[in-house]
């Protein structure tokens, strides 16, 4: 069997964490398999649906990585092939039309609902001859089409939850067009996954008490339904529903929040799945090899932000530096920190700079505001820093010495400027630490930077000197 899967977002919100995760796994299996994506737009809900949503899904989709091979289809064009369906549901008996208008059936759930609240639809229009449904038509009056539910019961087996059964005496006879002449969710779905002979659906849990009644319709239209895998829900730390509140965005927030899609997609394929070990990090390509329906929990995901800044540091720092130039290039000029110099004649040098500081960074963000720390001209001194490591008066004298001796030196890499501090200290009698902590405070303003001698190396001998040098005033006001 080939297979077909399909990501079905309805464009009422943004890409957030649940819906980008479905599709992702849809998209694992499909390329997987070899298999065929379908991007599916159910944009039924007229007043809730909106363009630019489809537009920001789809921008979602693509900065994830996440490719489909047909679509988008729009659902609301194929409204016309979905009451096709329901008539020929109607022409068999498996549909009758309703005619009880929404405020009738208010007052009778009202009334019959009783102590329990609970009220289902109490097939009075089921009984309609069909002379009396005849001259309801005829005379104008608005109708519905309902799905009439069998006795007995409906299972299947679920490739995450396994066996789901549900009574037929527990469902109600559920509307598949409504009196408006517009199909619902529950015949749209159905009639679209048939047309697009879907082999598996994969989707949140939230989807599972629809099932049965999908199955139904599949059974009455006489067709093998698909494989039913529903993934697990995403709750936030404290368990309820996740939101907003647990730091969770969406898909386009964390891009603009400087998170890398690798690193999303990582977080969001471990929600919920794991290949059965205690292996956190897949690329894309492990992804593909390992994933299986099987793999995933039937237990509720709790999301975590701090796990997805954590993956995000680890791919930082495992991206080849160029491709990190390219990632941070926007985020870059967004922070006012590019110059052209970047585009051509010193992106090597960026490159270089980038490998050098981003051990310490788990954001996009926060790495490119340091960048400007080391190609910019001024810095900022912390004030922790200054206080801490600027407070030795003699610094007035042993700074410029070492400016001088850096000035000197023949080459200006890694080991000779090493060899120059620490010969220097000697000389002066202090400690090579001393040294070394004001140089740090001196180059980059900051008490944290990367090795100091990687430093000097990365800001070039013209740079370094220029900053010890300018340094020396902040001494003598600490
Ligand atoms: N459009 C539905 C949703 O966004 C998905 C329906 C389905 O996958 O069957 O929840």
């Amino acid at each position: 069997m080939s297979v077909r899967v399909r990501f079905a977002p309805s464009p009422t919100g943004h890409l957030h964490v649940g819906g980008a995760r479905t599709a992702l796994f849809n998209w694992l299996l499909a390329r997987q398999a070899g298999g065929t994506l379908i991007l599916r737009i159910e944009d039924t809900d007229r007043e809730r649906s909106a363009d630019s949503m489809t537009r920001g899904i789809i921008e979602a989709l693509e900065w994830m990585g996440l490719d489909w091979d047909e679509g988008p289809i729009r659902q609301s064009e194929r409204l016309d092939r979905h009451r096709a369906v329901a008539d020929a549901l109607l022409e068999t008996g498996h549909a009758y039309r309703c005619f009880c208008s929404p405020e009738e059936l208010a007052r009778r759930r009202r009334a019959g609902s009783g102590t329990t609240g609970e009220w289902t639809y109490d097939r009075r229009c089921l009984s309609l001859s069909v002379d009396a449904v005849a001259a309801r038509m005829a005379s104008g009056r608005p109708a519905a089409i309902r799905f009439r539910v069998p006795e007995g019961a409906v299972g299947f087996e679920d490739a995450v939850f396994g066996q789901i059964r549900k009574r037929g005496e527990e469902l109600e006879d559920f509307v598949l067009v409504r009196s408006t002449g517009e199909p619902t969710y529950l015949l749209g779905v159905v009639a679209d996954d048939l047309d697009m002979a879907v082999s598996h659906v994969v989707r949140g849990a939230d989807h599972i008490s629809n099932t049965p009644k999908q199955l139904l319709l599949y059974r009455a239209l006489g067709r093998t339904p698909p494989v039913f895998a529903h993934v697990p829900l995403i709750l936030g730390p404290d368990r309820t529903r996740l939101s907003k509140r647990h730091g969770a965005a969406a898909v386009l927030a964390y891009r603009d929040a400087g998170i890398l899609p690798e690193a999303l997609v990582n977080f969001l394929a471990l929600l919920g799945w794991s290949d059965g070990t205690d292996r956190e990090i897949f690329d894309r390509a492990s992804l593909i090899d390992a994933f299986s329906l099987g793999g995933v929990s039937r237990s509720n995901a709790v999301f975590d932000g701090d796990k997805l800044s954590w993956f995000n540091g680890r791919y930082i720092h495992s991206l080849p530096a160029a491709e990190l130039a390219v990632r941070v290039a926007p985020v870059m000029r967004g922070a006012g920190v590019w110059e052209d110099r970047f585009e051509a004649a010193d992106r090597g040098w960026l490159e270089q700079l980038l490998a050098t500081i981003r051990p310490r960074f788990r954001s996009l963000d926060a790495l490119a505001a340091e960048v400007g720390t080391y190609a910019g001209e001024d810095i900022d001194y912390e004030q922790a820093a200054v206080e801490k490591f600027f407070n030795d008066p003699s610094l007035a004298e042993y700074l410029p010495a070492l400016a001088e001796r850096l000035e000197n030196i023949e080459r200006f890499d890694l080991e000779s400027t090493e060899s120059a501090l620490r010969t220097l200290a000697g000389e002066l009698g202090t400690r090579a630490g001393l040294l070394i902590n004001a140089s740090r405070v001196a180059l980059t303003g900051k008490s944290v930077a990367p090795g100091i001698f990687d430093v000097m190396v990365i800001l070039g001998r013209e740079k370094t000197v220029r900053r010890l040098r300018a340094s020396i005033a902040r001494i003598s006001l600490s």
